[in-house]
């Protein structure tokens, strides 16, 4: 697969990459003041879930289109970008139409290739980078068949998300991480950036800090972690969000490329 590196994404991107903010959009003050407060720690990539993959039926699922006035606010009051979940061709026709500069496709869509093929389809003649998430279930070569699709429909700024897997017997984590798949996700295509997200990993806040300094250990090339200016009063995933003052010190305290450089 030819693609572009990170730094040639046209996006103001940091080393590693980071990109940070709220499961889901909730309002426009509950997203104006995470904004503000992850800006305060150097964040300049938000993401933020507008329509939500909700395992169980009559839970909340994303406010819907009601959330791109309140990015486009936000992204006007403190210059950052901003990256959404797609899961349909209707999602992607909203967010390119409301200005979102980068797209990601969540666990449960990698899955069906059906929906991945639909969503490419989507994004014929379109230029905007997207990040693919391995599919819930530990499976390398749908992951690939993901980014093939994606790829083959002329996306070039394709990156990776290393978000766990599920199980039925893991205590520990909520979405166990079995390293091997990423690690042997990087030998085979090192030059596609590599995402990992903590927050799906581990579920709880506590975990966070040594999940993510394992991925830069193996060389991951940058982080996607969920925070809320008041996680506890979070509509989803509210244990596993970090403050975004906490994400600062998260951040500080990570070493970067320990182990195999
Ligand atoms: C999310 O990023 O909030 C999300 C729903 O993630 P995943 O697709 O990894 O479950
Ligand atoms: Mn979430």
């Amino acid at each position: 697969m030819k693609t572009y590196p990170l730094k040639d994404w046209g996006l103001d991107i940091q080393n590693p990459l980071i990109i940070a903010g709220p499961c889901s959009v909730e309002t426009a003050e509950q997203l104006d003041k995470t904004v503000e407060g992850l800006v305060k720690q150097g964040v300049k990539i938000i993401r933020a879930g507008v329509w939500k993959p909700r395992t169980r039926p009559n839970t909340f699922e994303g406010v819907g289109s009601i959330a791109f006035p309140w990015i486009q606010e936000a992204k006007e009051k403190y210059k950052v970008k901003f990256a959404v979940e797609v899961a349909s061709p209707a999602h992607v026709e909203e967010a390119l139409k409301n200005n979102i500069d980068l797209l990601w496709i969540g666990a449960r869509s990698t899955a069906n290739p059906f929906t991945v093929q639909d969503i490419a389809d989507s994004l014929k003649g379109v230029d905007i980078p997207v990040l693919i998430k391995n599919p819930i279930n530990p499976d390398l070569a749908l992951w690939i068949g993901a980014l093939e699709r994606i790829h083959e429909a002329g996306i070039t700024k394709i990156g990776a998300i290393h978000r766990g897997f599920s199980n039925f017997n893991d205590t520990h984590f909520r979405n166990s991480p079995m390293w091997q798949i990423p690690i042997e996700f990087k030998t085979r295509f090192p030059d596609i950036p590599l995402i990992n997200d903590p927050s799906h990993i581990c579920g709880k806040r506590a975990l966070i800090p040594q999940v993510a300094q394992m991925a830069l250990d193996l060389n991951f090339d940058g982080l996607m972690i969920e925070s809320h200016f008041h996680p506890d009063a979070a509509w989803s995933d509210a244990e596993q969000q970090l403050r975004p003052e906490d994400l600062g010190l998260l951040l500080a305290s990570l070493k970067t490329r320990q182990v195999f450089v």
